[in-house]
């Protein structure tokens, strides 16, 4: 079998060697902070360039999962229901991930995004592959031309090592198509639940590697690349193929100590994102914290939609130069 997952040794149980369990340890906690009705006013297009989107009985694991794992979900809703409640309270566009967990599965969770997609124009959705199975690149080919408009990895939860050889062919099929790659390839939220390390198979070194292998190849690491912060700002300086989302780093959640200023980061390579529904917290509660910061100038117009647009080609009238 074709396999991604080279070196055996990330399978090693959790913790890893230094004794590091990562933020999961334990499960977070739940937070009943209050949320508004729509996003701030006046604030330009917004993209949640960051949101889950699931057939219902794989939601219902994942809730499973992270009521367990990870923090209580505040918000159980369905697909529809999910792009309905984001769309009514003010945002604009939606970027829409799943993930395959295990082969054989990506095919139909790709029809069940294209059918969304096509449904609500307001939605980008990402396509899905295990990374090693069988026909990966055709799967992937097949849901570009079903129109999904990028790919979306997890190596949390499908465990590759993004410098095997079998993911070459994904990222050369993103590359040929110049389709986006939004890839969780940060060492957190680390849980030892997860099957396989993160802080084996996830380094800011390693994405180096890619993106120096694949120039044509535009990558999105979601998180601020948490919790490799310093090293994820001066890739996004070094490299124009890489973008970062905020997905939960705004809002003084996780339990770390640090936590970047977007101010001092490169505005044109960040884009807004959420996480939602699979929150522990109020909807709102990143936006309304980003819209507080007072960035300089056209930056939170960027960061808000403006960037997002451009890396995902969203196309939407009013939108920022
Ligand atoms: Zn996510």
């Amino acid at each position: 079998m074709t396999n991604s997952h080279t070196d055996p040794s990330v399978y090693k149980s959790n913790p890893d060697q230094n004794g590091n369990s990562g933020l999961l340890e334990k499960p977070l906690p739940f937070l009943n902070d209050r949320e508004e009705d729509r996003v701030p006013d006046a604030l330009p297009f917004i993209v949640d360039a960051h949101v889950h989107l699931f057939p219902e009985y794989l939601f219902s694991s994942v809730w499973k999962w992270f009521d367990e794992h990870g923090w209580p979900i505040r918000y159980k809703l369905t697909s529809e229901e999910v792009i309905k409640f984001l769309l009514l309270r003010g945002i604009n566009h939606i970027v829409a991930l799943q993930y395959a967990h295990k082969p054989g599965v990506a095919r139909e969770l790709n029809t069940y995004m294209a059918k969304l997609c096509k449904t609500y124009p307001q939605v980008t959705g990402m396509a899905t592959v295990f990374p090693g199975e069988d026909d990966a690149g055709s799967i992937l080919e097949n849901a570009f031309q079903d129109g999904l408009k990028g790919l979306k990895l997890h190596c949390h939860v499908q465990c590759f090592d993004m410098n095997s050889g079998s993911m070459q062919e994904l990222y050369e099929v993103c590359s040929f198509h110049r389709k986006p790659l939004i890839m969780h390839v940060g060492r957190e939220p680390k849980s030892p639940a997860y099957p396989c390390d993160p802080y084996l198979l996830c380094r800011a070194d390693k994405l180096e590697q890619v993106l120096k292998e694949h120039p044509d190849l535009n990558i999105c690491v979601p998180h601020l690349g948490a919790d490799e912060f310093d090293g994820y700002r001066h890739l996004i300086e070094n490299y124009d193929n890489l973008w970062l989302d905020t997905t939960m780093t705004l809002a003084d959640y996780l339990p770390m100590d640090y936590f970047p200023k977007l101010s001092a980061m490169r505005a044109d390579r960040i884009m807004f994102g959420t996480d939602f529904p699979n929150l522990p917290y109020a909807w709102d509660r990143e936006i309304k914290r980003l819209a507080g910061l007072n960035l300089p100038g056209n930056t939170l117009a960027r960061i808000l939609g403006g960037n997002a647009s451009e890396f995902y080609s969203i196309n939407a009238a009013g939108l920022i130069g």
